[in-house]
């Protein structure tokens, strides 16, 4: 019938398909011409050794620099970028950047610790992924042990045995790993004891009710303890209060993340917080109650 009137393949689909595939499609291309463009750019937020008190390293988060949306958080693109493939070029790009950041850093004297870049499913499903942190390693001249990479549950549960065994290649690398959002997904503890990796990141959902939620509490402490018996470090991530620091701190938890330290900053405004090396100052105005 369509044929017939000439209506061509969309008069096949309800108008407000039409419309979500149009917005898809003009979204895709403005992410396209974003990257070609340089408008990302990558934020980084420290994390802290709460024995020490310094700064342990950082986590890069992409933001989008919009000309006329201005800062453009994550949530907003990369599940568009994902569904449409181009997180692999986008997550390309976030790697080179993180590593020249750093070598960048390191020539100017800014005494930086590790980063941490954040990957998706399909970069670990599409092409060479030990190739590709090779080559960006090789090419910036990072020290592999500086660059973390950080992967969720669900990704890594997909495809056991593959995933498994690019993260043993990455691991012989030198870089190290880490399990984004941890206590979100289904891990199979069984599984979870097979993987190469250094850090257990607890997910921000727990920690925000540590102390207002007995259940959060109990599952908070049971990750860090796991974590533990299996020499691994636990983060938590997400720190807003004095009172979910205290706890974590009284639970043994190794390293924190969150807005009571800062907000993940741009590279010039990162780096004036490590010159100053606030991790111990935050730290302890925090517990002081001095904080923010
Ligand atoms: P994530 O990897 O779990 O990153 C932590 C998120 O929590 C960041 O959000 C960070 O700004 C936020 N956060 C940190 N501390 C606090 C806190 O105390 N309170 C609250 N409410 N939030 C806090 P952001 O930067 O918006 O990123 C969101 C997510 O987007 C990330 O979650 C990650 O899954 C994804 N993402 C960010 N950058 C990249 C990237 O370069 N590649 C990929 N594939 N995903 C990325
Ligand atoms: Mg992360
Ligand atoms: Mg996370
Ligand atoms: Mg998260």
């Amino acid at each position: 019938r369509a044929k017939q009137e000439g209506g061509g393949v969309f008069s096949f689909y309800a108008p407000e398909m039409n419309q979500r595939a149009m917005e898809t499609m003009e979204i895709e291309s403005a992410l396209r011409l974003a990257l070609e463009r340089g408008e990302f750019t990558l934020y980084y937020q420290p994390k802290v050794d709460l024995a020490s008190g310094r700064i342990s390293g950082c986590e890069a988060l992409i933001r989008w620099l919009h000309p006329r949306r201005g800062v453009v958080a994550p949530a907003d693109f990369i599940p568009l970028a994902e569904e449409t493939g181009l997180i692999v070029p986008i997550g390309t790009w976030v790697l080179k950047e993180a590593c020249r950041q750093v070598r960048a850093w390191q020539a100017e004297g800014v005494p930086i610790a590790n980063v941490a870049v954040n990957l998706s499913a399909r970069q670990f499903r599409t092409g060479d992924l030990p190739g590709l942190v090779r080559e960006v390693l090789g090419e910036t001249g990072l020290d592999p042990h500086l660059l973390e990479l950080e992967m969720t549950e669900s990704m890594v549960m997909a495809d056991h045995a593959q995933v498994v065994a690019v993260m043993e290649e990455l691991t012989a690398i030198g870089v190290r790993l880490s399990l984004d959002d941890f206590g979100t997904g289904y891990s199979s503890f069984a599984h979870l004891s097979h993987f190469p990796i250094n850090h257990l990141k607890i997910d921000r959902s727990f920690i925000k009710q540590i102390v207002t939620d007995p259940n959060s509490a109990t599952i908070a402490t049971s990750i860090i303890a796991m974590a533990h018996r299996m020499r691994l470090k636990a983060i938590a991530e997400g720190v807003e209060t004095e009172a979910q620091l205290a706890y974590l701190r009284k639970q043994g938890c190794d390293e924190i993340q969150g807005y009571l330290l800062s907000r993940p900053l741009p590279a010039s405004e990162y780096a004036a917080l490590v010159r100053r090396d606030a991790g111990f100052s935050c730290l302890s105005a925090a517990e002081q109650g001095g904080g923010r």
